[in-house]
């Protein structure tokens, strides 16, 4: 007997479609996050939303719940980020992937987990995403340049400096993969809460020679109620195909944005 289930929203579970038309408007907006600033090799980081409702919910469903086919809204999501990001994001002048080569590094997840979820999600989302900007004219590559070190454990609970302590000397270089000399590099992950992921890769990419210039997520849980927004209005819906010209003009209205990183 063939049993077909129904599709329901990885948001918000509503039956119809994977990822619904009022989850889309509910996503975002897009932020600088803002909880991270001080923090030493951290690069200026930009998230889709707040680890929190549908953006969460489809997370973690596509995550550990085995919902593939939601990293094409998650991916939509992060490319539409990008694209209307501020200028100091990346520090290539706002239009980063589609202005010059720019390679795209996942994090490393832990063997362990990639092996127990069957998927690297993190890379997945990103080679997603370069297909996104190279649909768009955008000369994006994907670098799995990192791995993790078997040993430690999943952070989730750690406090912030178990956190780095944790991942310390862990994350190490893929020498075959790391991005030529001379594009821009841009780190991506899926949440950030204390930053010691990202503070990691960065180090480790740094003793390759490797300089990031931003770093993207989908989810910022830093806690953070100084949210930075970018890009497009609250009310805009979110994951809709991409459109040059509309960006352009978000873009435009975005401007500089009003604090300096530190
Ligand atoms: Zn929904």
């Amino acid at each position: 007997m063939d049993l077909v289930l129904p599709v329901v929203c990885g948001g918000c579970g509503a039956a119809g479609r994977s990822w619904c038309a009022r989850c889309a408007t509910g996503a975002g907006p897009p932020r600088l996050v803002c909880g991270l600033r001080g923090l030493a090799a951290v690069p200026p980081t930009l998230a889709v939303g707040g680890y929190a409702g549908p953006l969460r919910a489809a997370l973690l469903a596509y995550k550990e719940h085995g919902r593939r086919e939601l990293a094409a809204p998650l991916a939509a999501m992060l490319a539409a980020a990008i694209l209307a990001a501020p200028p100091a994001w990346g520090a290539t002048g706002g239009v980063a992937p589609l202005a010059r080569p720019c390679w795209l590094v996942p994090a490393p997840s832990r063997a362990a987990a990639i092996r127990s979820r069957g998927i690297d999600h993190v890379l997945v989302l990103a080679e997603q995403v370069a297909e996104r900007l190279a649909a768009e004219g955008g000369s994006v590559g994907v670098s799995a340049a990192l791995r993790m070190r078997r040993g430690g454990r999943d952070s989730v609970g750690l406090d912030p400096a178990a956190r780095w302590a944790n991942l310390r000397g862990r994350v190490l270089p893929r020498p075959a993969g790391l991005p030529p000399p001379g594009v821009t590099v841009l780190l991506v992950d899926d949440v950030v809460t204390t930053g010691a992921t990202l503070r990691n890769c960065v180090a480790t990419l740094a003793e390759a020679g490797v300089t990031v210039r931003g770093a993207l997520v989908l989810c910022d849980a830093t806690g953070s109620r100084d949210a930075e927004f970018v890009g497009r209005r609250r009310n805009d819906t979110f994951g809709g195909r991409l459109h040059a010209a509309r960006f352009a003009q978000v873009r435009a209205g975005s401007g500089e944005p009003r604090r300096g990183w530190s």
